[in-house]
């Protein structure tokens, strides 16, 4: 299915006479539905087949994708929301920098943690039960277009899946147990992408759309960055903050 040959997909979303329309100019991709989350359901294919064949799919929203935008995130989507009133939406826009891959980022700071037995010895059971109370609070949660988790996740068994891959991204191996950066004083996000390769998330083997569950052998720990991207799954790769100490 060559709709494009581009590198990058753009795509476009909009209400449009009572109907939510993503479309690209390129390849003459259309699809739509009477609300969000059914337009989603009809491009979310499209985007994981794009991602699957390793392109960039970015989405610049003129209407709000709602919950969509999750999903679509985590089919590994750039969206952005472009306020430009659509007449305009040919004018350059700036891109989002830090969060796309191929554009170069600044360098990385010292990894937070030097190994695996450091960021043990360095946090409390505490903090890193709080992080893993989290991921499986999010991953219980009832998603749009998927069934609600047969199996309700647990923070002891998160932190399992964390253990038994000793902080490791199970796609490209980088020491990933670090936080998204937050600015100290307002708590606000920074942009990650410098370390992408170093902040843990917890990643479905099966996708959950796909079928797949909470189940402790569908789950596994992978960077955010791999998570986020999957054309950028490169074993051993040293960008974006990828470490590998040699435990
Ligand atoms: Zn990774």
């Amino acid at each position: 299915m060559a709709l494009t040959d581009e590198t990058t997909v753009h795509l476009r979303f909009a209400r449009r006479e009572r109907q939510y329309l993503f479309w690209s100019e390129v390849g003459r991709i259309s699809a739509g539905g009477p609300t969000q989350a059914l337009a989603c359901g009809t491009v979310l294919p499209l985007v994981e087949t794009f991602i699957q064949q390793g392109k960039t799919v970015r989405i610049e929203a003129n209407y709000p994708l709602g919950p969509s935008v999750k999903m679509l995130r985590a089919a590994g989507a750039v969206c952005r929301s472009n306020p430009l009133p659509m007449e305009r939406w040919n004018e350059p826009t700036p891109l989002a920098r830090w969060q796309m891959p191929g554009v170069p980022t600044a360098d990385p700071a010292r990894p937070v943690y030097v190994s695996w037995e450091d960021y043990l010895a360095r946090t409390a059971n505490t903090q890193r039960m709080k992080r893993c109370y989290a991921a499986s609070k999010k991953a219980n949660r009832k998603r749009l277009l998927s069934a609600t988790p047969e199996h309700r996740l647990t923070g002891p068994l998160v932190w399992k899946v964390i253990e038994t891959a000793r902080g490791r991204c199970m796609h490209c191996n980088s020491l990933a147990v670090e936080n998204r950066p937050s600015d100290t004083k307002t708590g606000q996000p920074l942009s990650w992408a410098q370390v992408g390769r170093r902040i843990g998330s917890l990643d479905h083997v099966e996708w959950r759309m796909g079928g797949g569950d909470n189940g402790l052998d569908n789950l596994a720990w992978a960077c955010l960055w791999c998570n986020t991207w999957p054309s950028e799954r490169r074993w051993g790769a040293t960008d974006h903050g990828g470490y590998f100490p040699g435990d």
